[in-house]
């Protein structure tokens, strides 16, 4: 049977939840400083940064990219960057079910992440018996 609802989640044994919407592994990659005149002048980034005083302070900052992503062997980083370069953002209407689907690293069948050792820090700091965990066990109850 299911562990869902309030019982304590071991492990994540045959289960998946957290990586069913999240597309691909989310690293935060390296990225140089920008000056707040560089922000301002791409509309995108400037839209975005007039609204997310922390996502202007992080592209001010920049960022040396996750040691997960630096340690990660050369033929993975590219077949990742291919994904990505593919990737067609979904409409999102507000729903799960409208998110990106299952991580292209989740095995379906066996419910285990294949570059596990890999893995982005988003996922190495996703719980198992976290508040989010039961969350997301709780919304793919049919599934797990
Ligand atoms: S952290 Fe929770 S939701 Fe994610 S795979 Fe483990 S048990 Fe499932
Ligand atoms: S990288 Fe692995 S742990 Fe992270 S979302 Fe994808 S399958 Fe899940």
């Amino acid at each position: 049977m299911s562990q869902t609802g309030k019982l304590p989640v071991v492990n994540c044994e045959g289960c998946g939840a957290c990586c069913f919407h999240m597309g691909y592994p989310a690293y935060v990659l390296p990225r140089d400083p920008m000056t707040a005149a560089e922000i301002e002048a791409d509309p995108v980034l400037s839209q975005r940064a007039a609204k997310d005083k922390r996502f202007k302070q992080d592209l001010i900052d920049g960022h040396p990219g996750e040691s997960h992503w630096h340690r990660m062997p050369e033929d993975l980083r590219s077949q990742w960057q291919t994904h990505v370069d593919q990737y067609q953002q979904p409409d999102y209407d507000g729903t799960v079910e409208s998110l990106d689907g299952p991580c292209i690293w989740l095995d379906m069948e066996t419910r285990q992440c294949i570059h596990h050792e890999s893995r982005p820090n988003i996922c190495r700091d996703f719980k198992a018996d976290s508040p989010g965990c039961h969350d997301w066990r709780k919304h793919y109850a049919d599934r797990i």
